[in-house]
């Protein structure tokens, strides 16, 4: 059996970037084992900050994203920390413009981006068991398909991609940490006016909200707020959800299209992180490694980067110096301590309700 370089759990943003990256700079042998997403589900998470575009060029994806079928964002309208309107534009802080993506078409965009390079997907299995083979120094893999046929693979490495599943990392015996319980629940919309090509954010009582256009002119509204106000205040149900975004400043507008029947999306969307993000022949990148608040927008942008910087460690690794998955995990320890500070100052400048449970538990610094 032949030995290859890497398997990458996961074919979202991290694990396809680590794919191609593995490809582009040493033609390693790369196989993918991703599991579909589940079908008529909504993919949320549409916003990439404008930082993300020049990480999808090193990648190779050189198209503009609006050929691609996205759509670009400008800035932010938001109501936060105050009741005035703000409006920050990407413009003007000389980053360029970020991006509404289709998420679904953006994730099989990457694919395609890593099949093109030579990676090898293999969709469909299921991880059974994994270990270590002293002898043949590599892992030895067990996967099996919906029918139960058995799959058997070697490999030198191993990358875990699959977001807050962790597989792999948690099956090498580490920890997902989780900081929060937030949830999102989002609902589509279609009206022909758009939103002005600008996310919307605005905080209210028992959490905040997100709207933004997203290509086939719709747009998709969200409220972000913990698992158990969710359930008290029954926001995952249409007539609540409409009614509080009705009390909104922001969001009245967009409502016309929702009716008691508009199907309303539940997703996790607490921060989590890993205790160990690597390991002798593996790593976790992306969501698997850190998950962030969706107020940061910016868990794609991190997950291309980890990708990168995560198949550089490996490539090391494989020419026989460990030292780079040691600093991959150093950095991660570092981002995870700056995304808390950021996030705490940022939930911190809002100070207008301070007997609610959301805001109080987000003032707390995290210990
Ligand atoms: C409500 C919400 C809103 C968000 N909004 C934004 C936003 O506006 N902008 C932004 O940048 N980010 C946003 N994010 C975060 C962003 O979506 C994630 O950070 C990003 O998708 C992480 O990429 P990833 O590749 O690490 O993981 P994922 O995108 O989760 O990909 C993981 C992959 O692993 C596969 N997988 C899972 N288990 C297995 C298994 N056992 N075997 C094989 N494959 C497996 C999955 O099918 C999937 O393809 C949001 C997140 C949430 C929850």
């Amino acid at each position: 059996m032949t030995v290859s370089d890497c398997v990458v759990f996961g074919g979202g943003p991290a694990g396809c970037a680590a794919a191609i990256r593995l490809r582009q700079r040493a033609q390693a042998d790369v196989l993918l084992v991703d599991r579909a997403a589940p079908a008529g589900r909504y993919q949320i998470g549409e916003s990439a900050a404008p930082a993300v575009v020049p990480l999808l060029a090193e990648l190779g994806l050189r198209q503009d994203l609006a050929e691609l079928g996205h759509l670009p964002c400008y800035g932010n309208r938001s109501i936060w920390g105050g009741d005035a309107v703000n409006e920050q534009d990407f413009l003007f802080k000389g980053q360029g413009f970020g991006w509404h993506l289709d998420r679904a078409t953006f994730d099989r965009q990457l694919r395609d981006q890593a099949r093109e390079c030579g990676v090898k997907f293999l969709d469909g299995l299921q991880l059974q068991r994994l270990g270590w083979l002293p002898k043949r120094q590599c892992w030895g893999l067990e996967l099996s398909d919906e029918l139960g046929g058995k799959r058997q693979l070697l490999t030198r490495s191993l990358v875990d991609a699959t977001g807050n599943r962790a597989l792999i990392a948690q099956r090498m015996g580490a920890t997902r940490r989780r900081l929060d319980t937030l949830m999102a629940v989002a609902v589509l919309t279609k009206l022909p006016g758009g939103l002005d090509n600008l996310s919307l954010i605005e905080a209210t009582e028992h959490g905040w909200w997100y709207a933004a256009d997203i290509p086939g002119q719709r747009q998709v509204i969200a409220f972000m707020t913990d698992a158990d106000i969710l359930k008290q205040q029954e926001l995952a149900e249409c007539g609540q959800f409409s009614e509080q975004a009705r009390r909104s400043e922001l969001l009245p507008s967009l409502l016309a299209d929702l009716t008691d029947g508009s199907e309303l999306f539940v997703y996790p969307a607490h921060s989590a992180y890993l205790d160990r993000v690597s390991g002798p022949g593996w790593l976790a990148l992306g969501n698997a490694a850190m998950s962030l608040d969706p107020l940061t927008a910016s868990g794609i942008h991190c997950a291309l980067q980890d990708g990168i910087r995560g198949a550089d460690a490996l490539l090391s690794y494989l020419d026989g110096d460990s030292s780079g998955l040691v600093g991959y995990a150093q950095a991660t320890d570092q981002a995870l301590r700056h995304y808390l500070s950021e996030r705490l100052a940022y939930y911190r400048l809002e100070q207008r309700w301070p007997q609610a449970t959301f805001w109080q538990r987000r003032h707390q610094p995290t210990t």
